[in-house]
This record gives C-alpha cells, structure tokens and sequence, in this order.
C-alpha cells in the first residue's frame, strides 16, 4: 500500500500576499509620480500655448514620433511585457498545417521550436507552458534557444496537447528564413547565422 506524503506547499500565502502588497504599493507610489509629473507637463503645455510659444498641433505631430521612438527603443531593450494578441482559443484553431517533420527534421533541426513567440492569456492561466521568468510571457528556451518544451532525443513536443497557437498555426512551408525551396527539401543556407545574429520570431497563426 502506498504511502501519504505529506507535500508542504513551497510558498505559502502569506507570503504571496506579502509580494503583492509590496508590488502593489510600489505601483501605487509610481502611480502618484507619474500623474504629478503628467500635471506639470500639461500645465506647462497650456501656459506655452497660452503665449503662442507652441502650436498644439506641431506639438501633437512631434509627439507621435518621439513616442514611436520610444517604444522601439523599450523593445530594444527587452522591457514590457509581450502578451499574444491574438486570443483565439488555441483548443478550437483547426488550421494545423500537416507537414512531414518526422522525415525533415534532420535537415530543418526543428527550427520552429528554436523561434521566439508570446503566449497567450489561454496559455499563461493554463500553467502548462512555461514562460521566461526573465522576459514576461515569451516562451521559455534554454541557452542554445530551443524551446524548453522540445524533447532533444526524439525532436518531439512534450506539451503537444496543450502547445500554444503559434505552434498550431506555424507553417514552414512558406518561411524562406527555413526553406529556399520546402518541395526540393533545401534548407536556407544562412539559418544558422541566422539564429546567431538575430532572435527569429514564429510567424502569426492564421
Ligand atoms: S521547421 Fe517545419 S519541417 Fe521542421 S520541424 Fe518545424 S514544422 Fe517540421
Ligand atoms: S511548445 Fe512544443 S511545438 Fe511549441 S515551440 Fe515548444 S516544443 Fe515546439
């Protein structure tokens, strides 16, 4: 007869509750600077074109551009938060492309796992596929880049029933970064460079 293990949970809740409230306070704290400092710019934007220092209009144009500035700059740089936006819900996508990976994966080396994505809400409330701790919610890989999900012996998905969208969805027959040409089965030269130089990305799901 089997035994009963007695399994403590390794973070209880108040220590949970501990970490939000300390999160929560700092949000708030935030909160309360950037609405005085939002203040006094749009107070000091009044007064100037009150004095017909500034046009609203050429202020509104420049604004747009620093901000699409600032916002690639933030990407560069890893922060934010990247969240799927497409919300389907992954268990109905019926679009799976069949490829014959079993005898191309020799040749391809499952590039498609080896691929940047986010997941989605689905995926993140779901608690099956694991995210990168570090860079909130892509999907996690190990040092050389393939997902963590990826079983290195037999090439296969180990969360298969429960991979994300972009997994479904994914089609390799049309990524030239993947294939020059998939029916004569020749690879890109330049992949591997390619994965060194830059982070490829998975192409949406339909
Ligand atoms: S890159 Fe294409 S052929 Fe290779 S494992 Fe992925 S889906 Fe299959
Ligand atoms: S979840 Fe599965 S199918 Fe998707 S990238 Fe990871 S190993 Fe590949």
């Amino acid at each position: 007869m089997s035994q009963l293990v007695n399994i403590q949970p390794r973070v209880n809740r108040n220590e949970i509750a501990g970490g939000l409230l300390y999160c929560h306070s700092r949000l708030n704290s935030n909160t309360t600077k950037l609405l005085e400092s939002a203040s006094f710019l749009y107070a000091l934007i009044e007064v100037l074109a009150e004095k017909g220092l500034v046009q609203i209009d050429e202020l509104e144009e420049k604004k747009q551009e620093v901000a699409t500035r600032l916002l690639d700059s933030f990407l560069d740089r890893g922060m934010g938060v990247a969240m799927q936006e497409d919300e389907r819900d992954k268990y109905s996508f019926s679009e799976t492309v069949d490829i014959d990976c079993a005898s191309r994966v020799h040749l391809c080396q499952a590039a498609c796992c080896r691929m940047s994505f986010a997941l989605s809400q689905q995926d993140v409330e779901e608690g099956v596929v694991k995210w990168d701790l570090g860079r909130p919610y892509l999907i996690a890989q190990d040092s050389d880049g393939y997902c963590r999900h990826l079983d290195r012996e037999s090439n296969c998905c180990t969360v298969r029933e429960q991979r994300p969208l972009p997994c479904r969805g994914y089609d390799c027959r049309q990524d030239k970064r993947v294939w020059v040409d998939f029916e004569k089965r020749i690879l890109n030269p330049q992949l591997e460079e390619l994965f060194q130089t830059s982070e490829l990305e998975v192409a949406h799901a339909n």
